[in-house]
């Protein structure tokens, strides 16, 4: 005993774990349930751990939030611009393209978003601007076409679709929609027509110095700026200093959007088995996580390449949409728990359900027989963790002399698993 509570043996923590963790309860609460009654050493930390790697847990958990990538400016005007497609007005669409380095803006109303359309009206702008070196887009319909993948490949333009359902990677298209939308929707409900406000707008806006660069829009895309209606002198453009605002105040932003959000760095690596978000929820009840599991065949930043273990069709995921389960590699297993072993003996042992899908979801230590490094993902059998596996838990066991006062009682315990 230590103040009243039970000192539990290395061998029991894991059962003990398990019924203070039942019905899935949180970590706060789990730990205040066990202090209660129970201690042994770094049991806050097993608490920590044992919740982080409980995979039933993992599909209802939060998201990652990790740290904001910001684009690097281009070194000159109509050299990589976005391409999206807003609904202003019910069945009215418009194609926004947005200039990188200036932030030059043009907006075509659209009927129809086929590709031909798209295509037709894209030539219309870049006749006037010369072809881009790269277009960033979505995964929409008329993006994802052959027809206008094979235009942008015939006039020498790098497409980049973003990650799918990552819509904030965009962040200067998703800003600028919403500015435009507001725009025509306080028109229409005044009863104005929002096509003459929405050039009234673009006017404005594109002889405003811009709060990141300090210059106008149309400074950067033309050297000049465009009259309007409140006199003034021109003034000389330097480039450095447009692209060292851009720098500064993109490095101030990231900060503080990264303290607000708490960002965390992720640490999902390639061969690290991952659920992903459900990203179309149903309802409220909906979990956070797919409980299909994706290997993780390759990571470019916050974009991860995907494999369903289960399918074996191949995804973009963004970081934030995928919650890891486990490594592939058994030397890299999450948090300190394997890490820890030798410390606490083997912690936990029934850590391998088969989730009737032929895969195995792992509870807690995550250890695969890993024959050949090609073999396919889903022929990797997760190796039960025993005491064999550890030649030093052969030893006999004898009560450390610290605990020779201590009245060690033999409990029952329930596995409620
Ligand atoms: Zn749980």
């Amino acid at each position: 005993m230590k103040d009243q509570r039970i000192v539990i043996p290395r061998s029991l923590q894991n059962q003990v774990l398990k019924l203070a963790h039942d019905p899935h309860l949180g970590m706060s609460s789990m730990k205040r349930r066990l202090r209660l009654k129970v201690w042994w050493t770094r049991m806050d930390q097993m608490v920590e751990d044992f919740v982080h790697s409980c995979s039933e847990c993992i599909l209802v958990s939060e998201p990652n939030t990790a740290p904001i990538t910001r684009s690097i400016m281009p070194d000159g005007p109509w050299k990589k611009i976005a391409i999206d497609y807003t609904e202003v007005v019910s069945g009215q669409h418009l194609l926004v393209v947005t200039d990188y380095f200036s932030r030059y803006v043009e907006t075509i109303l659209i009927q129809s978003m086929t590709a031909k359309n798209t295509v037709m009206k894209l030539r219309e702008v870049f006749a006037r601007f010369g072809y881009p070196h790269q277009i960033v887009c979505d995964n929409g319909q008329p993006f994802s076409s052959e027809e206008f993948s094979l235009f942008c490949k015939s006039n020498g333009i790098n497409l980049n679709h973003t990650v799918p359902y990552a819509p904030f990677q965009n962040g200067l298209v998703e800003r600028q929609n919403r500015t435009l939308l507001k725009t025509i929707r306080i028109s229409v409900s005044m009863g104005r027509d929002w096509k003459t406000d929405l050039l009234d707008y673009l006017h404005a806006y594109r002889s405003t110095p811009h709060a990141v660069t300090n210059y106008t829009p149309s400074e950067l895309m033309f050297g000049w700026n465009i009259r309007d209606r409140i006199p003034g002198t021109t003034r000389n453009v330097d480039i450095e200093k447009a692209i060292d605002n851009d720098k500064l105040a993109k490095e101030k932003g990231r900060k503080y959007a990264d303290t607000k959000r708490r960002a965390t760095s992720c640490n999902i690596d390639v061969g690290d088995l991952v659920l992903v978000k459900n990203v179309i929820r149903k309802n409220k009840l909906t979990p956070t996580f797919n409980t299909q599991e994706h290997e993780v065949i390759k990571r470019e930043g916050t974009r991860l390449h995907l494999k369903n273990l289960e399918t074996g069709v191949l995804s973009n995921r963004h970081v934030n949409h995928a919650k890891k389960t486990a490594c592939r590699n058994p030397l890299k297993t999450q948090g300190s728990i394997s890490e820890d072993k030798s410390n606490f003996g083997i912690p936990y042992l029934d850590s391998f359900q088969n989730n009737n899908n032929g895969t195995y979801i792992h509870n807690n230590v995550f250890i695969f027989t890993d024959e050949g490094k090609n073999e396919d993902a889903l022929s990797v059998t997760p190796k039960r963790v025993n005491e064999e596996s550890f030649p030093e838990n052969r030893r006999q066991k004898r009560r450390p002399a610290y605990l020779a006062d201590y009245q060690l009682n033999q409990i029952e315990l329930i596995n409620n698993k």
